[in-house]
């Protein structure tokens, strides 16, 4: 018995449950242990009936009297009592009618199930029973909960395991011994046994832990080997000239704030250096992002080399390039720039891959269209992503595989990334925070609104718009009865036209809408042709309208945290006093996250308390796009973290060999991939 024989070699299981198992991504005897419960439920204490309270028991009993019976249509009851020294109780099971006939009396079973009222009395209801004479699977321990699917649920999957802990080999140890002694770890064997069958709640902790000290190991270990790699790299060494920078920032309608400027001292240095940069801005919405990467295109491109930055969405990429023709203008610099966008036109696009290729285009700004395969850099020496989080990693990839050889890299983020996530996944980034906003801005006020205040909040709109601002409005949905209790973009628009303000200029923004007619609407709203656009979170990320004040959001509790906080970012982006609602869908109370957003405009904060309400996955999800599965550890478990990463440290500077660990090499393998920005 291998770890890669079929399931089908097990006894019990035939195609059909192979089939099942399929559907779980689970094909081979190795991938079935690999399968972890996903949660527990612990019946191991035996008590004596007297003693039950309601709650989760386990009995050791004899079972007598069970009877089924049709109560109505579809719903069977089986009824039985069961017996111990100490007195009796009831046991029910909802159709299950093969109990009656299933049960053998007068032997002991142990029984675990649920204790709770039934029809005015106690019960065990939908019982686990198991002969005590048999090793118990479903009954009297730590019950694992698996993930089901159709035709396979936890008890099944419980059955199967315990065939194949009785034939397959032992699990061999993953991790150097030295260290596993070291760090006082279970070894693998045992943590693997024990998280399928733990035999007490302490045992089951010691397997958690040592699993999920491999787990942020092997993360660790992968982001170091990353670093290390990317430092023997070599890259173009783009040489500080201190008096351009100077013109430059001269230039500028504002003062740097003290974060853009270390922000821009780092990257200098990095880039000044042979081996390639690999830098994270983390800055909060607002915060000026876009001027450090002009700034660190402008040393390059000084140099004679190439430049792309790319950007998530097309609007995004639109508006850095008109923003980059703005900064470079008064350099003379500004044809050397080049949009290239999914929805320029063939003709365009085949021109802007010429300019490109012969580098003549030397800063390129665009969408992914940057990274496909027709597309030829000349010299490209520095690459910008904007708004990284939003990318995945082949995308990343893709765009510095460009290079030919190994650029440097930024990568700028509004997703403040906390200091745990930071040192496994991105360990091997150097990160410059930028912690304040420019001077002279007023946080935003925000305000929870009920939608019966809604005449009032039309009135503060149309005080601002006198005041000749501008105002967006955001809805969860495009169209009408996509969900029912929310307000669509085009209800909105249709109400606002036709009624309060009709006599204002609104405009009418989707993502379903043609490119051409989002350019369009874009332009008339930054060209203040629009008072009002009405719009879906398209308008999320990166838009810069420093005239706009007011920022809506209808149906503001179908929203999350760190939406909501990235929309509050397009007001309260100039001296001007912005102001954000939030529009209840009824007038319950407002949620935590709701409350949160109102009293704090600070993103960093928010995304902490965001960790805390809904945990990692769900914040980082996008960030992680699915390939790094922490199946075990916590990425708050910041001592856990703190310790396996000093371990891998330990390994690299021991000089170990990852090819004396053929299972740790792969994984590490696949975790590089994962966790490299390269
Ligand atoms: P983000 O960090 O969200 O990408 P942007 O780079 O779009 O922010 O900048 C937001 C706005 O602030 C822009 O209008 C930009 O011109 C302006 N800005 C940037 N830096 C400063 C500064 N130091 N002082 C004043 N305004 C600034
Ligand atoms: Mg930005």
């Amino acid at each position: 018995m291998l770890s890669t024989s079929p399931l089908t070699a097990i006894k019990g299981i035939g195609e059909t449950l192979a089939k099942n198992f399929q559907r779980l991504g689970i094909l081979t005897i190795g991938q079935l242990v690999d399968n972890f419960p996903r949660a527990y439920e612990d019946y191991s204490t035996v008590l004596p009936i007297e003693k039950l309270k309601p709650g989760l028991v386990t009995i050791e009993a004899v079972i007598k009297q069970a009877r089924g019976r049709y109560v109505r249509r579809g719903l069977h009851i089986t009824e039985a009592v069961a017996s111990d020294k100490s007195g009796s109780v009831r046991l029910v099971w909802f159709n299950q009618p093969y109990r009656e006939s299933s049960i053998n009396k007068g032997v002991s079973y142990f029984i675990s199930g649920r204790f709770e009222l039934s029809r005015q009395r106690l019960a065990i209801m939908n019982p686990n029973i198991e002969l005590v004479s048999q090793f118990p699977v479903n009954a009297a321990r730590i019950l694992p909960i698996y993930r089901e699917t159709k035709g396979l649920n936890s008890k099944q999957i419980r059955k199967v395991m315990k065939e194949v802990f009785m034939v397959m080999p032992k699990p061999t140890e993953s991790l150097p011994l030295w260290l596993v002694t070291k760090s006082k770890l279970m070894s693998r064997a045992e943590a693997i046994r024990a998280i399928h069958f733990p035999s007490s709640t302490s045992q089951l902790e010691k397997a958690k832990l040592r699993l999920g000290f491999e787990e942020v190991f092997s993360l660790c270990l992968a982001s170091l080997i990353n670093k290390q790699e990317n430092i023997e790299e070599h890259a173009l060494s783009i040489p500080f000239q201190e008096k351009l920078a100077k013109d430059f920032v001269k230039r500028l309608p504002f003062k740097l704030t003290d974060g853009q400027r270390l922000s821009v001292w780092n990257i200098y240095q990095d880039l000044s250096r042979s081996e390639p940069m690999n830098r994270l801005v983390e800055g909060d919405v607002g915060s000026g992002k876009t001027v450090v990467a002009a700034m660190a295109a402008l040393m390059v491109l000084k140099q004679g080399y190439q430049v792309s930055v790319m950007a998530p969405t097309e609007l995004l990429a639109r508006q850095h390039a008109d923003t980059m023709y703005q900064l470079f203008k008064p350099l003379g610099m500004e044809n050397e720039i080049d949009l290239l966008v999914g929805s320029m036109t063939a003709k365009q696009k085949l021109k802007a891959r010429q300019a490109i290729a012969k580098g003549q285009a030397k800063l390129i700004i665009g969408t992914h269209a940057i990274i496909q395969e027709n597309v030829n850099m000349k010299n490209l020496a520095l690459v910008v992503i904007d708004e990284q989080h939003r990318f995945g990693v082949d995308q990343r990839q893709a765009l510095l595989a460009k290079a030919g050889h190994m650029p440097h890299l930024l990568s700028l983020t509004a997703t403040p990334i906390p200091r745990s996530l930071a040192l496994t996944l991105y360990g091997e980034l150097d990160i410059s925070v930028m912690a304040a906003k420019p001077a002279g801005r007023q946080p935003v006020i925000t305000k929870i609104v009920s939608p019966n205040s809604r005449k009032q909040l039309y009135e503060k709109i149309e005080t601002e718009i006198n005041g000749s601002h501008q105002v967006f409005v955001v809805c969860p949905t495009i169209t009408d009865g996509e969900r029912l209790e929310t307000r669509s973009v085009e209800k909105v628009y249709e109400e606002f036209t036709r009624g309060v303000f009709a006599h204002r200029r609104v405009g009418l923004m989707h993502g379903r809408l043609k490119a051409a007619e989002k350019n369009s609407c874009m332009e008339k709203f930054i060209h203040h042709e629009l008072d009002i656009l009405v719009s879906t979170t398209v308008v999320e990320v990166g838009v810069d309208i420093p005239n706009a004040t007011v920022m809506l959001i209808e149906n503001a509790d179908h929203f999350g945290l760190a939406q909501i906080h990235q929309l509050r970012g397009r007001v309260g982006r100039s001296q001007h006093q912005g102001y954000c609602f939030l529009l209840m869908s009824d007038s319950s109370a407002p949620s935590k996250r709701l409350l949160a957003l109102e009293s704090s405009d600070d993103g960093f904060r928010l995304a902490e308390l965001d960790l805390s309400l809904r945990g990692p996955g769900a914040i980082y999800g996008q960030l992680q796009h699915g390939q790094l599965d922490l199946r075990i550890a916590n990425l708050s478990d910041y001592s856990l973290i703190a310790s396996a990463r000093r371990a891998a440290e330990e390994f690299l500077g021991k000089g170990e060999n990852l090819l004396h660990y053929k299972q740790l090499s792969a994984n590490i393998d696949r975790l590089r991939a994962v966790t490299s920005l390269n």
